[in-house]
């Protein structure tokens, strides 16, 4: 049996991997799973799994949890802090470790299972952009196998696999087309994009995922920063990726060679197919995602970014080619922004502004360890919660002369 901890269980990518882990149930056992603060929906994930270890970041909401254990499932133990995410994602028990965090929060305990030596199914891209070449080291250092959740980076990774075996891309690849779906905003009026809200943000025409991703989708942050994971994981250039608009999201994204073959990934847009790929590799388990209908595809488009609509993407190009400090400063100062965003603090337009003059008033310097970056990180939310204030303020001054 191999043993598994999630980090981030009762979230979209959490819950898409225990239901592929219960249709293998002869294959796994669930080692840890962690939360928030979300006991209600873990207190359900521990009766049906039952892992050995509970982690629950919130304190008070640890003791719940501990409580209405207690009764039914006294053996599993419940843990709260954020050192307990380090503490099992580093467990002997544990072979493999899903990292599905949402954002910065996710940095650590990525790094932690890094350093442990595990096989770890990557969907907090945040830990490549924040630390994308210490985290490589600590994976290449300690022998860890990293296998992409992300669906694009999983696509490239099968297209690469096919081919050689090998990770990193070689001279026989000529470019990566990474596929974005354009999100829910791709066709709307310009002029309407400011007056968008979270929910119609959040109501992404083919995927089902969290809420702060799905905001990254509208904007297109989220293919910057998959930009920036491309490039760490597949040792890339940012000219070696093609950022590619497919509104079907059925090619998960392809790779070309130099003797002009394109190998792709197709699919339903279903995360549980990337979860079991990296579950399984290098071997094939059910995921329970339904068969693709070729024959109800009219059609698969492909266009190019326009980039007056997704001012996000040249954000994290730009960062990601200065290097250093700049895309975690990109990465932070977004979190805010989208944070903002669905709190109905700043309009969906004002979010790539915010990053744009956080990342105008930081100057660049190296990353050379882990506390440099999560300096960074604190400085770019400071630096972006200010920005926000002094645009609410503006906004209230308006108002008021109007
Ligand atoms: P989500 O919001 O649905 O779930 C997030 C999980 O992280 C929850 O379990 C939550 O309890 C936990 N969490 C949140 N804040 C935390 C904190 N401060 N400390 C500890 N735990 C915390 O998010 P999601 O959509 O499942 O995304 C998870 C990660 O996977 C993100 O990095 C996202 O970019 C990536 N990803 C998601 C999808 C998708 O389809 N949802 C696809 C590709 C990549
Ligand atoms: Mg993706």
């Amino acid at each position: 049996m191999i043993g598994v901890t999630i980090l981030g269980a009762t979230g979209s990518i959490g819950t898409s991997t225990l239901d592929v882990l219960s249709r293998n149930a002869d294959k796994f056992n669930i080692v840890a799973l962690t939360a928030n603060s979300n006991i209600e929906k873990l207190f359900e994930q521990c009766k049906q799994f039952q892992p050995m270890y509970a982690v629950v970041v919130n304190a008070e909401a640890a003791d719940k949890l501990k409580a209405r254990l207690e009764s039914v499932l006294p053996d599993i133990q419940v843990l709260s802090g954020v050192e307990n995410l380090d503490y099992v994602a580093s467990l002997n028990e544990a072979d493999y470790v899903v990292a599905a965090i949402v954002g910065a929060a996710g940095l650590s305990s990525s790094l932690a299972a890094a350093k442990a030596g595990k096989r770890i199914l990557l969907a907090n891209k945040e830990t490549l952009v924040m630390s994308g070449q210490l985290f490589m080291d600590e994976v290449n250092k300690n022998k860890a196998t990293l296998l992409p959740v992300d669906s694009e980076h999983n696509a490239i990774y099968q297209c690469l696999q096919s081919f050689n075996g090998s990770q990193g891309l070689s001279d026989e690849v000529r470019k990566i087309y990474l596929t974005a779906s354009g999100g829910p905003f791709r066709k709307l009026d310009l002029k309407l994009l400011d007056s968008v809200t979270p929910d119609q943000a959040c109501a992404h025409p083919n995927w089902s995922m969290g809420r702060k991703i799905s905001v990254d989708s509208a904007t297109m942050m989220n293919k910057g920063l998959e930009l920036i994971e491309a490039c760490w994981l597949f040792s890339a250039d940012v000219d070696d990726v093609q950022i590619t608009i497919h509104p079907q999201s059925i090619i998960h994204s392809m790779v070309e060679f130099i003797d002009g073959s394109v190998m792709a990934q197709l699919g339903q847009p279903d995360m549980r197919t990337p979860i079991a790929y990296a579950l399984a590799w290098p071997e094939r388990i059910e995921s329970g995602v339904q068969s693709l209908d070729l024959f109800s595809m009219s059609s698969l488009e492909f266009e190019k970014p326009d980039h007056a609509r997704f001012p996000c993407i040249k954000l994290a190009e730009n960062a990601m080619r200065q290097g250093g400090i700049m895309p975690v400063v990109l990465n932070a100062a977004n979190e805010v922004a989208v944070q903002a965003f669905l709190d109905n603090e700043i309009a969906f337009m004002a979010i790539s502004s915010v990053v744009e003059n956080v990342l105008a008033q930081t100057t660049y310097h190296e990353v050379n360890d882990i506390k440099t970056a999560v300096n960074a990180d604190s400085d770019a939310r400071m630096l972006a919660s200010d920005i926000i204030k002094s645009m609410a303020t503006r906004l209230a001054g308006n108002k008021n002369h109007a």
